[in-house]
């Protein structure tokens, strides 16, 4: 582990006075003073900088588990319905792609309808994603321009460079909609990402982002004890704090939802009492998972646990909030 250490501003407002929040081993979570907002401070340097993705992080990303429920038609479920209501067509850039499987997803539904680009600093999952036909750019996604070529064909060929070209050969906000799934809350300085996204779009253009709900009911039981209050996660966002958050890079809050429920994971870690989960086994879990949701015989829990997972989105205690942004369209010059 690198020992060196990263000190962090309140990543939403900037403040720097706040207060002790959660303690979990080395992790440790404060609360900022002024908006609320709680993140982990400090942190370490090979988080702060990404390093930690493309190097350890690459056996959970690709191991068979995870890319086998990855690809899995239910996996990003939720994720396309809300992107498809709100984004029917368009240039799409996915920001932390990792393996590809949303924008798979959507040019595989969808075909006609989308031009898309994923980007993410770590490359072993890149190469996977362009192994499924899915083109990428790599590396820091605030040095990068990435521009999809106008006039390009919304499908066909996802050779890398036919779709899309990038280093400065476009000027310009092309994207109709840009995403983060999963992925702010990895990030060391979230807002320069947003403030990028916001660059990069179309005037009228979305922002979807998409983090652990702090308010979630496994939050809520298990505080700290919950498996995702760990060294990855750098932010945690509550519906509230998300859209301050949106709306300080410039953008106007146009929904938010609550959704995603796994009962298994708090009772898992209620039982355990907050040990270290292994990735592997994050993995399995996933994969197990996502295998239930496709047997014929779970319908009638399935029904059950949709509606569960219904109610708790609606009282805003759902494992994951969305917020979709949009960059405001009288903007002028931007
Ligand atoms: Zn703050």
């Amino acid at each position: 582990m690198n020992q060196s250490l990263v000190y962090r501003d309140c990543p939403v407002c900037d403040g720097n006075v706040a207060e002790p929040y959660w303690q979990k081993g080395d992790l440790r979570i404060v609360r900022c003073g002024q908006c609320g907002m709680v993140y982990a401070n400090p942190v370490s340097s090979e988080m702060a900088t990404g390093e930690f993705y493309d190097a350890s992080g690459k056996d959970y990303y690709l191991s068979p588990a995870k890319l086998e429920s990855d690809y899995a038609g239910v996996r990003f479920e939720r994720e396309l319905l809300l992107f498809r209501k709100l984004c029917p067509r368009g240039a799409v850039l996915d920001v932390g792609c990792s393996s590809g499987a949303f924008l798979f997803q959507l040019r595989k539904r969808w075909p006609a309808d989308y031009q898309i680009l994923g980007t993410d600093v770590s490359g072993p999952p890149l190469d996977y994603a362009e192994s499924r036909g899915v083109p990428v750019v790599r590396g820091d996604f605030l040095a990068r321009e990435l521009t999809i070529r106008a006039g390009a064909p919304a499908s066909g060929p996802a050779r890398p460079g036919e779709q899309y070209q990038h280093a400065g050969s476009e000027t310009g906000a092309p994207y109709d909609a840009i995403t983060f799934w999963a992925v702010i809350e990895h990030l060391a300085e979230p807002k320069r990402f947003l403030e990028k996204a916001h660059t990069l779009l179309k005037p009228g253009g979305l922002c979807f982002v998409l983090v652990p709900n702090l308010r979630s009911i496994a939050v809520r039981l298990l505080g700290a004890k919950y498996r995702y209050v760990y060294a990855q996660h750098l932010n945690y966002f509550s519906a509230s704090t998300l859209g301050r958050f949106g709306e300080r890079a410039g953008f106007e809050i146009v929904a938010t939802r609550f959704t995603h429920f796994n009962p298994v994971v708090i009772w898992q870690d209620w039982r355990h009492g907050g040990r270290e989960v292994s990735n592997a086994e994050r993995g399995e879990l996933l994969k197990q998972t996502t295998a239930l949701k496709q047997k014929p015989w779970v319908k009638p829990a399935k029904w059950f646990y949709g509606l569960t997972e219904k109610a708790l989105g609606c009282l805003g205690l759902a494992d994951n909030v969305v917020v979709t942004l949009r960059k405001p369209a009288e903007v002028a010059g931007s």
